[in-house]
């Protein structure tokens, strides 16, 4: 840290991602990108693109893009903001409505973005533990006082709750914002998309990263009412108006526009996810219900930890978080069908080694 550095961000340590390993040799699952490529037409209008305006700003308002996600979404142009991935549109809506009290209230386990950018930006928050089972007690939530943000589904747990449990949410707290994170939704769930035309109060935020196979094209949104996009499209445009590059756009409006192809990806991933669920429940492992593209689960045994670590040393990412509730899970995302069946392959080798060293154990305490 240099002398120079603002006081408001000394001793920050930032977000943490997941590894990024240079090595292809592994199997990454620490993520929860996408096994799949992006959209065939995302490929063309990439490479039909006239690169010679590349030597222009791209458009400031993403209008192209905005377009084709009210298209998709079945909203105006004017709720929509979009923005280089979801995480700097969860920031706008923190700075947006968190820098005066009461602030925002979020669950004790879920996305840590929230928590890391709250320290550092001086975001007001409260957490509410989830209950044991890591679901959410909606009753917290009732008049609250607070603005609300929720994963749903939450990552890491991967629970979700349905729209109408989230409509109650939002009838409890007609003046608060309620921002629902959907980085998720399209893992068999239901939107909230559609309660923005009853609730002006509702931001719902999406992402291209997981279903639309875009994480590296850096490319979100958010739905809302046209007064609170207004409010966030004042801060876009004082910090970064140009942030989606022309390229992004044009990759965003394909991918937006090709629904057929996320659903079959997405379609794949479920059936992989349920069926590996059960592998995992097969072992003796405790699966949450995940409604995402990863699976959160707490192995027997062995601890969560020396499990990813085992993973690890047969070339398998996972990831570990060493938070007080959940140190005894790890999250790994659903990737393709014969990545799985190595991750299960190797689980089993790993449990294997651990049934040999318990046995060597109590065989050596038998001679002492
Ligand atoms: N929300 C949740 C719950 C996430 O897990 C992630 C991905 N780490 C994001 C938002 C951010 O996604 P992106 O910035 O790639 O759009």
């Amino acid at each position: 840290m240099s002398r120079f550095l603002s006081q408001q961000f000394r001793g920050k340590e930032g977000y943490k991602l997941g590894e990024r390993p240079k090595a292809v040799d592994f199997i990454k699952l620490n993520a929860n990108e996408s096994p799949f490529p992006p959209s065939p037409k995302v490929m063309e209008a990439v490479a039909s693109a006239d690169l010679e305006q590349m030597r222009l700003y791209a458009d400031p308002h993403n209008s192209a893009f905005r377009q084709s996600i009210a298209e998709s979404l079945g909203v105006s142009v004017d709720q929509v903001l979009a923005d280089g991935g979801s995480d700097v549109i969860l920031g706008y809506c923190l700075l947006a409505y968190g820098l005066d009290e009461p602030g925002f209230l979020f669950p004790d386990i879920t996305y840590g973005f929230y928590r890391v950018f709250s320290l550092t930006y001086g975001v007001s928050f409260r957490e509410i533990p989830l209950n044991d089972d890591f679901t959410i007690n909606l009753e917290d939530y009732r008049g609250c006082g607070r603005h609300i943000l929720i994963a749903n589904p939450n990552a890491p747990t991967g629970l979700v709750l349905s729209r109408d449990q989230i409509e109650t949410i939002l009838r409890g707290n007609p003046d608060s914002v309620v921002i629902v994170d959907e980085a998720y939704v399209d893992f068999g769930n239901e939107s909230c998309v559609p309660l923005t035309a009853k609730y002006p109060n509702l931001i719902v935020i999406q992402t291209l990263s997981k279903s639309r196979s875009l994480a590296g094209a850096r490319l979100g949104f958010a739905v809302s009412s046209p007064e609170i996009i207004d409010d966030l499209e004042a801060l876009r445009s004082s910090f970064n108006p140009d942030s989606i590059s022309t390229v992004s756009q044009i990759m965003g409006c394909a991918a937006m526009k090709d629904e057929a192809y996320t659903r079959a990806c997405t379609g794949k991933t479920i059936a992989l996810r349920d069926s590996v669920a059960e592998e995992f429940a097969r072992r003796g492992f405790t699966v949450t219900d995940s409604h995402t593209n990863f699976l959160f689960v707490s192995p027997p045994g062995i601890s969560a930890a020396a499990y990813t670590r085992a993973l690890k040393e047969r070339r398998i990412l996972a990831r570990y978080y060493d938070g007080p509730r959940v140190r005894d899970y790890v999250r790994v995302t659903v990737g393709t069908e014969s990545q799985m069946a190595e991750l299960i392959r190797q689980t089993d080798e790993i449990l294997a080694d651990y049934e040999r060293s318990l046995a060597r154990e109590s065989c050596d305490s038998a001679l002492v």
